[in-house]
């Protein structure tokens, strides 16, 4: 079982935690704190270790809009999963040109609005959504997601997305038959992804579109590797240079030194680690009486922005300013609902001597988080979001 003990300068500097616990000291509890700084920092890193590849932000992960004109002044194009995101990124004067519509699942009305908005550029996996943007999006860019299986991936995207490599090449046939652009071919080795070799399978599928349609005198110029990229939770995981070398000699591998066009879509990877949700204990409770764990409520809980907690998938460290002895607790959520467990098979050894009213701060917290968070549940309101530089 892992624990919760890990040291905070694995997470960031003394001077950046002062930094946002200043910040957060005039602040109500529960709230999310994302610093520019890191964002600025990762987007920095990734370009360095794959300067061929075109970013485009998976604006779902963190749409704060100080980050999305952060990242748009530093070059990044944007993955847009709906027409809401558009219409944000839009207000916010970034191009049409610099969007991608990712998403799969999209209704004719909302393809046919971001193509009136200027959009050329959708991902597509089934022979209905080709139809659909043949339709509505005529002569557009399109790409065709494959389906990977999420093996390696804390947080899995597989099953719901892609289709197989013969389903897709028809798809392909189709919408160079019906007017479209067929322009490539994309693939999510799964979010969260601890496994880099997960990236040569998809890149060697990839390779085999480009040639099964270059015998149908289609030609594929790009591949979209997705995002997955990991952040740094409680389970360490490689840095940036090692996967960027990985996948750039699996690139190497299937296209020689000719790279079609590459894009990636980072989303955890690029927000994750900027972030801490600050809470306070509610209650603490020895239930089991003695010799039992003790549970510790929090003011935030799944339904407050921390759903990625499902399956205990995703280890938040956990921080607190307390020292001294430690001990196990179950953590749990403020709701009525029992669902609403943070970590309970996961032992979280956190100070024993902690008291109702102290301070937690969840690290790695900026992707996946104050998005997920509920409305109005227990008439709880959503998950505060605050941007410092
Ligand atoms: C969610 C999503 C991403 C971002 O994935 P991360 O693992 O957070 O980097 C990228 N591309 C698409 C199509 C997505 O749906």
């Amino acid at each position: 079982m892992a624990g919760y003990s890990f040291d905070m300068e694995n997470y960031m500097t003394r001077e950046s935690f002062t930094k946002i616990k200043e910040f957060a000291s005039t602040k109500e509890t529960p709230f999310l704190v994302t610093s520019l700084g890191v964002v600025a920092r990762k987007y920095d890193e990734l370009k360095e270790s794959m300067p061929y590849a075109n970013v485009y932000y998976a604006i779902k992960a963190n749409p704060s809009v100080e980050v999305l004109k952060l990242l748009a002044a530093r070059g990044s194009c944007f993955d847009i999963a709906s027409v809401y995101e558009l219409d944000l990124v839009l207000s916010l004067g970034i191009p049409p040109g610099r969007l991608s519509f990712g998403n799969t699942i999209k209704k004719a009305c909302d393809i046919r609005y971001a193509y009136e908005k200027g959009v050329r550029f959708f991902a597509t996996d089934a022979e209905s959504d080709v139809r659909k943007l043949a339709k509505n999006a005529p002569g557009s860019d399109v790409f065709f997601r494959i389906l990977t299986d999420g093996l390696g991936a804390d947080w899995p995207l597989s099953r719901k997305f892609g289709a197989r490599p013969g389903v897709i090449f028809q798809n392909i046939l189709l919408a160079r038959e019906l007017g479209l652009n067929p322009r490539g071919v994309s693939f999510h080795v799964g979010s969260q992804q601890h496994d880099v070799t997960q990236w040569r399978g998809a890149l060697a599928t990839c390779r085999e579109l480009f040639d099964a349609a270059g015998k149908k005198g289609i030609t594929l110029d790009l591949v979209n590797m997705g995002g997955g990229f990991p952040a740094h939770y409680l389970s360490s995981v490689e840095e940036t240079p090692v996967y960027a070398e990985a996948v750039t000699g699996y690139l190497r591998e299937f296209f020689d030194s000719d790279f079609p066009r590459i894009i990636v879509e980072p989303g955890r990877y690029m927000v994750g680690d900027a972030g801490i949700l600050v809470t306070e204990v509610v209650m603490i409770s020895n239930k089991e009486g003695e010799g039992g764990v003790s549970w510790l409520y929090l003011d935030v809980g799944k339904f407050s922005g921390l759903i990625e907690t499902l399956d205990e998938s995703i280890k938040y460290p956990i921080y607190s300013e307390q020292t001294g002895d430690v001990r196990d607790y179950v953590i749990a959520g403020p709701t009525c609902d029992s669902l609403d467990i943070l970590y309970e098979k996961t032992s979280c050894r956190l100070p024993s001597n902690l008291e109702e009213g102290d301070r937690l701060y969840f690290l790695t917290t900026g992707a996946y988080t104050q998005t997920y968070s509920s409305i109005f549940f227990n008439g709880f309101p959503p998950l505060k979001s605050y941007v410092i530089a």
